[in-house]
C-alpha cells in the first residue's frame, strides 16, 4: 500500500498480503500444509524457544491464517491478532489466557445464547466463575467485582436483541478496577464500531457472522489492543510469570503490546488446539474484501425492513436501534453512525403460534441458527439457539417466547419486504 494512513476499505481489500514471492500469486494462497521444513537444527531451535518467529505447524501458525489475523488488527486497530477455529474458541483462548481455577469475570447479561451456554456451563468446569451484570447499567458490573475478578466481556451491539453498550462507561469500570475489557464485535462489525477506540482492551469477533460474511466458513478472532498492562497486578501469571516450556520467558517482558496475542497462540492454541482450517482463513479473508460494502447494505436494507414492519398491524412491536422512536437509538447514533446494523427482533401478534406461521410461510428468507450472511435469515431464538435457557434467561437476554429474529440480507429491499408481506397476510 503506498498511503501511510489508508482508509478503511482500503485495508479490508490490502491489509496484510503481498503478491505471492515465489508465483506471484495476486490472491493469498491456501498453504494447506501441516507442517514446514526447518533450516537447520538451530533454526528448528530457535523456533520452538520463541527466539525467533516462524512457521512450525499448522497448529500453532499458518501463512494464509497470518493474513487473515493482520488484516482483522488492522481493521480493528489492534496490534496483533490470533484467527482460531470459531467464535467459541477465541473465547475459551481468551479466558484461558487471564483466568486460574477460582477467578471469576463479569459478563453483561445480554449476549448471543451459545455464549451465556459456554460461561455458564463449559466454563464452570474449568473452575471459571461467570457473574451477570445489566450491559445498560455499568455500575452493575461494579457490583460484581470482588478480588478473584480477572475481566470484563460485553457484547457492542448484543445478539439478539439489537441493542448497543455504552463501551465507554463500562470501559472505565474496567479501568478502575485495573481489569482487562473485552468486547465481541461479531454484530457490529469494525465497520460499525471499533471497540479499541472506546477504550477496550481485547475485541473477539465470530469470523462465521459479518467478517465472512458469506455463511460458508467457520472460524474467530483475538485482536489485542495492547493496552492492558499484563504485569501490574501479578493477577495474570500466564503472561507476567517465567514459562518453563518456553526457557523461562515472560511474555509480557518479551513481546510487550502484543503480549495477549502470543500467549492466546503459543500456550493457548498450542495446548488446546482449535486451529482454523487454511481454506476457512481464505474464504473468509476473501469475504472482508467486501466489508464495507456489505455491512452498509445490511444496515441500508435492515432499515427499511424495520421501518416497514413497524407500521403493519400484526407486529407488535420492533426493536431496532435504528429508529427515532428506539430507546437505544441514542447509544446507535452515538456509536455506530453509519446504521445500526442488520439484526434485529420483534415481536408479532398471536406470540409463539404467529411466530412459527410466520416462519413457515416465507419463501426467500432462510430458517436458520445463523447470522451475517448475504441472505436474509429468520429464526425464532427461544425454540433454537435460546432454547438451553430458562424462560426467565430468555426473557433476560432479549429473546422471549413472542421474538422473531431477522438478519437481513444483501438481496433488493423490495423482495425482502415483499416475502414478508406475503407471509403475513396468511396469518
Ligand atoms: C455466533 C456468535 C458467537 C460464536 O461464534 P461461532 O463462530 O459460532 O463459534 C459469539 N458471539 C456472537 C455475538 C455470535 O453471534
Amino acid at each position: 500500500m503506498s498511503s501511510n494512513n489508508p482508509g478503511f476499505a482500503t485495508l479490508a481489500v490490502h491489509a496484510g498480503a503481498q503478491p505471492d514471492p515465489t508465483t506471484g500469486a495476486r490472491i493469498t494462497p491456501i498453504y494447506q500444509t501441516t507442517a514446514y521444513v526447518f533450516q537447520d537444527s538451530d533454526h528448528a531451535a530457535a523456533l520452538f524457544g520463541l527466539k525467533q518467529f516462524g512457521n512450525i505447524y499448522t497448529r500453532i501458525m499458518n501463512p494464509t491464517q497470518a493474513v487473515l489475523e493482520e488484516r482483522v488488527a488492522a481493521l480493528e486497530g489492534g496490534t496483533a491478532a490470533l484467527a482460531v477455529a470459531s467464535g467459541h474458541a477465541a473465547q475459551m483462548l481468551v479466558f484461558h489466557t487471564i483466568m486460574q481455577p477460582g477467578d471469576n469475570f463479569v459478563a453483561a447479561r445480554k449476549l448471543y445464547g451459545g455464549s451465556i451456554n459456554q460461561f455458564g456451563h463449559a466454563f464452570k468446569n474449568f473452575g471459571w466463575q461467570v457473574r451477570w451484570a445489566d450491559p445498560a447499567d455499568p455500575e452493575s458490573f461494579a457490583a460484581e467485582i470482588d478480588d478473584k475478578t480477572r475481566g470484563i466481556f460485553i457484547e457492542s451491539l448484543a445478539n439478539p436483541g439489537g441493542t448497543f453498550v455504552d463501551i465507554a462507561a463500562i470501559a472505565a469500570v474496567a479501568r478502575k478496577h485495573g481489569l482487562p475489557l473485552i468486547v465481541d464485535n461479531t454484530m457490529a462489525s469494525p465497520y460499525l464500531i471499533r471497540p479499541l477506540e472506546h477504550g477496550a482492551d481485547i475485541v473477539v469477533h465470530s469470523l462465521t457472522k459479518f467478517l465472512g460474511g458469506h455463511g460458508n466458513s467457520m472460524g474467530g478472532i483475538i485482536v489485542d489492543g495492547g493496552t492492558f498492562d499484563w504485569s501490574k497486578s501479578g493477577n495474570y501469571p500466564m503472561l507476567s510469570s517465567p514459562r518453563p516450556e518456553y526457557g523461562g520467558v515472560v511474555l509480557h517482558q518479551t513481546f510487550g503490546n502484543f503480549a495477549f496475542a502470543i500467549a492466546c497462540r503459543v500456550l493457548g492454541l498450542r495446548d488446546l488446539g482449535p486451529a482454523i482450517a487454511p481454506m476457512n482463513a481464505f474464504l473468509i479473508l476473501t469475504g472482508i474484501e467486501t466489508l464495507p460494502l456489505r455491512m452498509q447494505r445490511h444496515c441500508d436494507n435492515a432499515m427499511k425492513v424495520a421501518t416497514w414492519l413497524s407500521k403493519h398491524d400484526k407486529i407488535a412491536w420492533v426493536n431496532y436501534a435504528g429508529l427515532d422512536s428506539d430507546p437505544n437509538h441514542a447509544l446507535q447514533t452515538r456509536y455506530s453512525p453509519k446504521g445500526a446494523g442488520s439484526v434485529f427482533t420483534f415481536g408479532i401478534k398471536g406470540g409463539l403460534e404467529a411466530g412459527k406461521a410466520l416462519v413457515g410461510g416465507l419463501t426467500l428468507f432462510s430458517h436458520l441458527a445463523n447470522i451475517g450472511d448475504t441472505r436474509s435469515l429468520i429464526i425464532h431464538p427461544a425454540s433454537t439457539t435460546h432454547a438451553q435457557l430458562t424462560e426467565e434467561q430468555q426473557i433476560a437476554a432479549g429473546a422471549g417466547p413472542d421474538v422473531v429474529r431477522l438478519s437481513i440480507g444483501i438481496e433488493d429491499p423490495e423482495d425482502i419486504i415483499g416475502d414478508l408481506e406475503q407471509s403475513l397476510a396468511r396469518i
